[in-house]
């Protein structure tokens, strides 16, 4: 039995008593609740959840968990020919969601954008047989070791055929977006605004601290090439419909101008 943190999601390895503490919710890019950390259980957490699914697009499913759990990201199946890839992760791998998956021809891989989003990835590499891509930058933000977890390095790795994994860093040395078809999934690494018309870059989202404007320049020059029409953040809702990379410059010149 593992124990989930109930404030990020991350797992933490069985043992008898849950952890003293959660490092990831102890860094400054998330919290400690004021009432301290609390912890639950996979058994718990199904209990009292269920995911539910929506289809952002043909072949593209995503999965939240309802009641919100934690951050409240969502994950995304991507449907490829050549198999299955969940973008990100949610803590919650019920009996319903991991009946659904192998209905629909099980994982092929998982990748991540960034730590926060890491959950109970083990176990879902475990229950699927599939590696889950990293990038190496982040790996001592793993809670958890596996022998399904690859480290990619560099600024590129295509993880299947036409699903290319960029390194774009920010808000982690690591953070990464993944690039499919017109579509650019990007997790907390460029963060949607109210209204899909403006995207943001930062260091710590709850705290609210910004990135220097030599990261957001870094940031935007990684996104600059990649020829995609929309963006689909980490949460329900949030999407750049149209002219995304335009809506990505305009909001990363601007973040540098107030900086300055
Ligand atoms: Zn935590
Ligand atoms: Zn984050």
């Amino acid at each position: 039995m593992s124990w989930i943190c109930t404030a990020c999601g991350t797992a933490y390895a069985a043992a008898g008593a849950p952890p003293t503490g959660c490092p990831v919710c102890e860094d400054e890019r998330q919290y400690v609740p004021a009432a301290g950390q609390s912890w639950t259980t996979p058994a718990k957490l199904a209990a009292g959840h269920r995911n539910a699914w929506q289809q952002a697009a043909p072949g593209l499913l995503t999965l939240q968990t309802v009641p919100a759990f934690a951050i409240n990201q969502r994950a995304f199946l991507l449907r490829t020919p050549a198999g299955n890839i969940l973008w990100d992760c949610i803590a919650l791998l019920d009996e319903a969601t991991l009946a659904l998956v192998r209905g629909l021809g099980g994982l092929h891989g998982i990748a991540i954008s960034h730590p926060h989003y890491y959950t109970t990835m083990q176990d879902w590499a475990a229950a699927f047989g599939c590696p889950v891509h990293l990038h190496a930058a982040d790996r001592d933000w793993v809670m958890q070791p596996s022998p399904a977890l690859r480290f990619w390095e560099g600024d590129r790795l295509e993880a299947l055929p036409g699903v290319v994994l960029h390194r774009i860093g920010g808000h982690f040395p690591g953070g990464s977006v993944l690039h499919w078809g017109d579509t650019l999934l990007t997790g907390d690494i460029v963060q949607v605004a109210p209204g899909g018309r403006r995207v943001s870059f930062m260091w710590s989202y709850p705290n609210m601290m910004p990135l220097p404007a030599g990261e957001i320049r870094a940031v935007a020059a990684r996104l600059a090439p990649l020829q995609y029409r929309r963006i689909l953040g980490a949460f329900q809702g949030q999407e750049v419909a149209e002219d995304a990379p335009g809506v990505v410059a305009r909001s990363a010149a601007r973040y540098v101008e107030l900086l300055g």
